[in-house]
């Protein structure tokens, strides 16, 4: 009985702790894919977007990539008028994907 009851139960996984959510513990959720997370994984001050919804890291890195997108289309060639600047961002940038290939530890 008490067996069965546990299987039917949803394990709700927070999407940065990726730990289990349970019932007395706070959460929020992503507002655009409804992702979980607990209240106490996440910094508002990174994962709200400037409407005060409240984003998953997924969701808020595709937000700031289609902004960043919409600059570098827009201004690609001012971007490249000093070297300097224009090859800051170039290392930025892979720094960036470099973080992102390393293997999660
Ligand atoms: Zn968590
Ligand atoms: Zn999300």
């Amino acid at each position: 009985m008490l067996l069965s009851n546990e299987k039917k139960r949803v394990i709700v996984k927070c999407a940065i702790c990726n730990r289990e959510i349970v019932n007395e513990e706070r959460y929020v959720k992503c507002s655009i894919c409804g992702a979980l997370m607990h209240e106490d994984c996440i910094d508002r001050e990174v994962l709200e977007d400037s409407e005060g919804n409240i984003l998953c890291p997924y969701d808020a890195v595709l937000a700031a990539l289609d902004w960043f997108d919409t600059i570098i289309n827009t201004y690609h060639a001012s971007l490249k008028v000093d070297s300097e600047k224009h090859s800051d961002i170039i290392e930025r940038l892979k720094n960036y994907i470099k973080l992102l290939e390393e293997e999660a530890t």
